[in-house]
This record gives C-alpha cells, sequence and structure tokens, in this order.
C-alpha cells in the first residue's frame, strides 16, 4: 500500500466508526475516498495537514424544532436540519430537501457532495445542505405555508448573504423559496442574497428552473463528444419528473436526441412517440398530479407501477437518473449495459449504487458522476447570487451560455485530472479528484481551521 491509500484507508474506518448508522453518508464519502490516495502520494503535504480527517467533519450540524398547525388545526412538529459542510472557499450554499426520508445521513452526504460539486463549478461557493423530514405531498398551500414560515424562523439565526445561502432541492420549488424569503425579510429585512432559486419578480435569475436539466445534458453532450458522437437521433430515458427530469428532457429535445421514459415515486411511463413535454409540465408543475396521468391525454404511452419493474428495464441509448439517490443499483446497470446504453449521466444526487457505478465503467458505458453532471443548478445559484450583488439581471441567453461554459470547463476539468493522476477517462475520479484539490489548497492557505 502507498502512503495515500494508508492515509485513506486509516481515515475511512474512523469516519465508519464515528458514522456507524449513517449509511448514506458512509457512501457518499466512500466514493470519493477512493478517488483521492494518489492524490495524497503527489501531496504528502495534505497527509500531514491531515486534511480529510478534517474536511470530513462538517463545520457545524444544526437540528431544529419545526412546529406548525396544519389545516385540522392540530398541532404538528417536523425536525429541520442545516449542515454547514465546508466554508474553505466560500460561503455556505446548498439546498434545502423537504421529503419524508430526510435524516442526519441524507443531509451530511448531500452536504458532502456539495463541498466538491461547488468547488468544480470554479465559482467561490463552500458546502452546505439541509432540509426537513416534512412531506409536501398532499399539503394544502396554506400548510406549506405555516410550515415554511416555521422552518425559516429558526433557519434564519443560521444564514445570510455572505454566511450560507440556501436553495430548492426535492420538494422545495420556487413557492417554498418564496415564502422563506417573505418570512426572512419579515424577519431581518430585505437582503436579495439570502436565497437563490427565487421567483423572477424580486431578485431570481432567469435560467435557474432550467440550471439543473439544462446542465446535466450539456454535461452529457461532452462526453458524447469524447467518442465521436452526439444526441441527434438517439433515445433517453428520464427517470424522475420534477424540476430537474423536465428541464433534462426539454434540453434533449433541443439537441435532437428522444426522451422516452419518465417517472414518478408511484411508478413509470413509456412513450415512444416522445415524452410530451408540454403535458408534463401542466401535470407536474400547475396540478401536481401523479405520472400515470400522462395516460389520459396520450393514451398510445405505457404506464408501469412501482413494484412491478424499474424504468431502467426500458431500452434506450441514453439514461439519466435525476429523481433520487440509490434509485439504480447493480442489476439496473447490468440491465441497461445488456439493453445497449452508451452513456449515462446523473442529474440526481448520488441516484448510482457505488456497484452500479463500477458495472458502467467496467463495460465501457461512459458515466458522468452527479457532482460533476448536475453542478448546473448550484452553479445558476451562485450567478444569481452575483446579480444580487451587482443589482441587474441578466438576459436567459447571458446566463445559459454561462452554464454551458460552466459544465464544458467541469467536463474538462475532471477529464484533465482523471488523465494526471492514472486514470483516463474515469470521470468520477477525475471530478472527486479536481473538486479536492481547490479546497485542500484553500483549507491548507487558512491554517488549521
Ligand atoms: N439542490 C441543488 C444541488 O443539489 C442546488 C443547490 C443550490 O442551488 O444551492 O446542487
Amino acid at each position: 500500500m502507498t502512503k495515500g491509500q494508508e492515509y485513506v484507508k486509516r481515515v475511512f474506518e474512523q469516519v465508519k466508526a464515528d458514522n456507524a448508522h449513517e449509511a448514506e453518508f458512509l457512501q457518499a464519502v466512500e466514493e470519493v475516498f477512493d478517488s483521492l490516495a494518489p492524490v495524497f502520494d503527489k501531496y504528502p503535504q495534505y497527509i500531514d495537514d491531515n486534511i480529510l480527517e478534517r474536511l470530513v467533519e462538517p463545520e457545524r450540524v444544526v437540528s431544529f424544532r419545526v412546529p406548525w398547525v396544519d389545516d385540522q388545526g392540530q398541532v404538528q412538529v417536523n425536525r429541520g436540519y442545516r449542515v454547514q459542510y465546508s466554508s474553505a472557499i466560500g460561503p455556505y450554499k446548498g439546498g434545502l430537501r423537504f421529503h419524508p426520508s430526510v435524516n442526519q445521513s441524507i443531509i451530511k452526504f448531500l452536504g458532502f457532495e456539495q463541498i466538491f460539486k461547488n468547488s468544480l463549478t470554479g465559482l467561490p461557493i463552500g458546502g452546505g445542505k439541509g432540509g426537513s423530514n416534512f412531506d409536501p405531498k398532499g399539503k394544502s398551500d396554506r400548510e406549506i405555508m405555516a410550515f415554511t414560515q416555521s422552518f425559516m424562523t429558526e433557519l434564519q439565526r443560521h444564514i445570510g448573504p455572505d454566511v450560507d445561502v440556501p436553495a430548492g432541492d426535492i420538494g422545495v420549488g420556487a413557492r417554498e423559496i418564496g415564502y422563506m424569503f417573505g418570512q426572512y425579510k419579515r424577519l431581518n429585512g430585505y437582503q436579495n442574497g439570502v436565497l437563490t432559486g427565487k421567483g423572477l419578480t424580486y431578485g431570481g435569475s432567469l435560467g435557474r428552473t432550467e440550471a439543473t436539466g439544462y446542465g446535466t445534458v450539456y454535461f452529457a453532450e461532452q462526453m458524447l463528444a469524447s467518442i465521436g458522437h452526439h444526441f441527434e437521433g438517439k433515445t433517453a430515458i428520464v427517470s424522475g419528473s420534477g424540476n430537474v427530469a423536465i428541464y433534462a428532457i426539454e434540453k434533449l429535445y433541443q439537441l435532437g436526441a428522444k426522451p422516452i421514459a419518465c417517472s414518478d415515486s408511484s411508478g413509470y411511463i413509456i412513450d415512444e412517440n416522445g415524452i410530451n413535454l408540454e403535458t408534463l409540465k401542466r401535470l407536474k408543475e400547475i396540478e401536481r398530479e401523479r405520472i400515470s396521468k400522462y395516460l389520459d391525454y396520450h393514451p398510445e404511452a405505457q404506464f408501469v407501477p412501482t413494484g412491478e419493474s424499474t424504468i431502467w428495464t426500458v431500452k434506450a441509448d441514453l439514461a439519466f437518473p435525476c429523481a433520487t439517490q440509490n434509485e439504480l443499483n447493480e442489476d439496473d446497470a447490468k440491465t441497461l449495459i445488456a439493453n445497449g446504453v452508451i452513456a449515462v449521466a446523473e442529474g440526481a444526487n448520488m441516484p448510482s449504487t457505488l456497484e452500479a457505478v463500477t458495472t458502467f465503467q467496467e463495460n465501457g458505458v461512459l458515466f458522468g458522476p452527479a457532482k460533476a453532471a448536475n453542478a448546473g443548478g448550484v452553479a445558476t445559484s451562485a450567478l444569481e447570487m452575483s446579480q444580487n450583488s451587482q443589482r441587474l439581471a441578466w438576459s436567459f441567453e447571458e446566463v445559459d451560455e454561462k452554464l454551458y461554459g460552466i459544465m464544458k470547463t467541469i467536463y474538462e476539468n475532471a477529464a484533465a485530472a482523471a488523465e494526471e493522476f492514472g486514470q483516463p477517462g474515469n470521470l468520477v475520479v477525475g471530478a472527486n479528484i479536481a473538486g479536492f484539490l481547490k479546497v485542500a489548497e484553500a483549507m491548507s492557505a487558512q491554517g488549521v481551521i
């Protein structure tokens, strides 16, 4: 074993012992650590600085009570979180997730990933994440407002435009950001840079809504170009039907591909004519309906309920997991490969299990890991922060052009790092190393912090 391998192994054993019950967090850490041994061999000073053991410990974890009153007049309580993971390169930045599965492990895995993702964007943003185990499904508008106002009543004391800037994630979109922004303002006065993903009438950025999905497809375009391919005439599976999936589908159409399947937690649909984007947007962005409703408008499509088979059994050239963590396992990867998939780009955070990733890589499938491929959302959040600081609003084209440039640079930096550290084509290793190096250098420069 090299010195680097020994160091990484020793720290990971400690992380496992200290966080034994946090499976998702350990998975995210393992994926990053697996890439880093050669970095420590090249830069042994980072072992002396003990960068890894410091980096893996969040600067701060806040957990709090969120009491609210439902439409029946019952008092409800949820648990809120904000993990301020690393401010080495800028203020904490990362989304808020409202979903019943949220716990400390989930928020820590997301926060940890966010450090490297944000570093990769090339913009000065540190890593953070937050959320609650609140389930927005089936809640009235009034209940959403009651909950988000209570959530912000506590969160506001921990955030600020130069301190920590939350945004959306699963279960948190423009409506929730709007209510939280309003509540922050009542408590602290107007600070337009305190949240991103805001509405366009009060400091939001054009292009932010589309950014994660568009960015993932821009990233995949670079992956395909590396083997002389393009989107024209290719079919795609896009799991999920939230913000990331919808705008991945939109951009795939614009670039000549045909998305034929998408999903929600109730099941998936296949439409061999291509998913009708207008119907999907209406069902998901306006009516907040289940995906099976799609068949009311397009009876030639098929609906397969969850449990019967997964969306990964659909035959297509490209796969974009854009739903949630661990939605694609080793068996799914094998099925996709048997069906001839060429490229997989992750729009969600950690959607593929570690075994699935290895399976793709061992079988020559182009694989774009989440922290690189879905960085377009947070990158555009940073562009929103810039516009807020300048008190300017850029055009859609200006933002989109910057997003495209950022995604291309992330691809190039990840590919170059993979090459430099002896694993050409391995974008998992490349993204982890490129993201890590900037953070490590910043930490080292700032002393023992
Ligand atoms: N939740 C998104 C992510 O996973 C965006 C975060 C942000 O815009 O701050 O990167």
